[in-house]
C-alpha cells in the first residue's frame, strides 16, 4: 500500500497540446520582400502579431518602415540560414530570392537559403508545435511536359543548369518539409506559387512585368525573350497572399498550386503593357536565356476545392495597380 502512494506522489502528468495564445504570433521570413510585405500588411490588418525576419538581399526595409511603432510587429534582421529561436504560432517561410537575376547572383548561396533556411524553420516548427507554410514554387515543375501543371506532375527540372540553384533548392525544401512532417508530424504546408507580380516590386527586380512597365514609363523598348511565344500564368499579389492565408489555415499539408489560370505569351503581355502605359514604345527581342520554360500554367482545381479559393483579380486590373505604383516611384 505504502508503496503506491508513494509512486502516486510521483506520478507525472504532462500537459496536452501547444501554448495557447490570445492572439496569434506569426514569423515571416522573407517579410521585406514583395510577396512577405503584402502577407505581413494583411496580418496585422488581421489582428496578429508578426515578427518579420529578414536578411534585405532581395527585399527592403522601406516595404515594412509603415508598422515601425506598431507594438504588434517587430523586425528582425537574420540570415535564415543560421539557427533562429523564437516562439511563434505560424511560420510563412517566404525568404528566398525569386527573381532569376538575384537568384543566379550568388547560386550558392541561393541553395543554401533554401535547404538550410527551409532546415532551421521547419526545426523551429518542431520545436514550437507551430504550422510551417513553405513559399515552394512553379517552378519545381521546370520545363513542364504537363499541361496545365497538376500537384502530381513530378516536374522535367535540368539539375546542373542556370535555374538549378533556385529550382532544385525549393525541391530539397519540399522534401525537407514532407520528412519532417512523416518522421517528426511536424505541421506544414508546402504553396507552389505561379508567377505573383503586383505594387512594391523593385525597379531592377529583372521579371518580366517589372522590366516592361519599367521600361515602358520609362519609353525604352520592351525587351522580349526569344520570340515571345512562351507562356506565363500572371497572379496578383493579393490573390497570392489570400491563398496563402487559407493554406494555412487548412489542415492540408499540400503541395497547393496558388497562381491564376488565365495564361499569356509573353508578346502578348508585352502589347498589353504597351497599350496600358505607352502605345509608341517599342518591343526589342533579345536572346532566351537557357532553360527558361516553354509554358506554365497552374491547375488550381485542388485550392478551388479544399481551400474554395480562385483569383479574383484580372490581369488589366492588377497591372494598372502596378503601373500606378511604379509611376508614383518613378516620374
Ligand atoms: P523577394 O525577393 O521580393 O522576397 C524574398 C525576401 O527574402 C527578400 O526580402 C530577401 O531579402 C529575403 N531573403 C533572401 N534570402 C534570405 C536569407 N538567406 N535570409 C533571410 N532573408 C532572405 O521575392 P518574392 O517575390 O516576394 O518571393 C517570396 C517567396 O515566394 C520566395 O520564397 C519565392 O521563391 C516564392 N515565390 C515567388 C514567386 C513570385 O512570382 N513572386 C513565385 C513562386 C515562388
Ligand atoms: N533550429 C532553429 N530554431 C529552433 C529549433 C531548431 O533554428 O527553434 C534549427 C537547428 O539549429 C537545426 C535545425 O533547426 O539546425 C533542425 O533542427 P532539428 O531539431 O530538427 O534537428 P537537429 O538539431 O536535431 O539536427
Ligand atoms: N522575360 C522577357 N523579358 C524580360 C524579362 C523576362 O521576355 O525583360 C521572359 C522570360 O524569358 C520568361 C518570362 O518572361 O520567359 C517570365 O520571366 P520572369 O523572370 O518574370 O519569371 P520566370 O521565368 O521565373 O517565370
Amino acid at each position: 500500500m505504502g508503496d503506491h502512494k508513494e509512486q502516486d506522489n510521483y506520478k507525472i502528468v504532462f500537459n496536452e497540446g501547444n501554448v495557447q495564445r490570445d492572439i496569434n504570433r506569426v514569423l515571416v521570413t522573407g517579410g521585406c520582400g514583395f510577396i512577405g510585405s503584402h502577407l505581413t500588411e494583411r496580418l496585422l490588418r488581421e489582428g496578429n502579431d508578426v515578427i518579420v525576419v529578414d536578411n534585405c538581399f532581395s527585399g527592403n526595409k522601406s516595404n515594412i518602415s509603415q508598422h515601425f511603432g506598431n507594438p504588434r510587429f517587430e523586425f528582425i534582421r537574420h540570415d535564415v540560414t543560421e539557427p533562429l529561436l523564437v516562439e511563434v504560432d505560424q511560420i510563412y517561410h517566404l525568404a528566398c530570392p525569386a527573381s532569376p537575376v538575384f537568384y543566379q547572383n550568388n547560386g550558392i548561396k541561393t541553395i543554401k537559403t533554401s535547404m538550410l533556411g527551409t532546415l532551421n524553420m521547419l526545426g523551429l516548427a518542431k520545436r514550437t508545435g507551430a504550422v510551417m507554410l513553405m513559399a515552394s514554387t512553379s517552378e519545381i515543375y521546370g520545363d513542364p511536359d504537363v499541361h496545365p501543371q497538376t500537384e502530381s506532375y513530378w516536374g522535367n527540372v535540368n539539375p546542373i543548369g542556370i535555374r538549378s540553384c533556385y529550382d532544385e533548392g525549393k525541391r530539397i525544401a519540399e522534401t525537407l518539409c514532407f520528412e519532417y512532417y512523416r518522421q517528426n508530424r511536424t505541421k506544414i504546408r508546402v504553396a507552389r506559387i505561379f508567377n505573383t507580380y503586383g505594387p512594391r516590386m523593385l525597379e531592377n527586380d529583372g521579371r518580366v512585368i517589372s522590366n516592361f512597365i519599367v521600361q515602358a514609363l520609362r519609353k525604352k523598348p520592351l525587351t522580349v525573350y526569344g520570340d515571345g511565344s512562351q507562356t506565363r500564368s500572371f497572379c496578383y499579389v493579393d490573390d497570392c497572399v489570400d491563398g496563402l492565408i487559407r493554406l494555412m489555415n487548412s489542415s492540408d499539408p499540400g503541395p497547393m498550386n496558388i497562381g491564376n489560370p488565365v495564361e499569356y505569351t509573353i508578346l502578348q503581355l508585352a502589347e498589353t503593357i504597351q497599350k496600358m502605359v505607352n502605345p509608341t514604345s517599342k518591343v526589342t527581342f533579345k536572346p532566351l536565356p537557357s532553360d527558361d520554360p516553354r509554358k506554365r500554367k497552374p491547375d488550381i482545381s485542388k485550392a478551388r476545392k479544399i481551400l474554395n479559393w480562385d483569383p479574383t483579380i484580372s490581369l488589366e486590373a492588377g497591372l494598372k495597380l502596378t503601373i500606378a505604383d511604379f509611376r508614383s516611384r518613378i516620374e
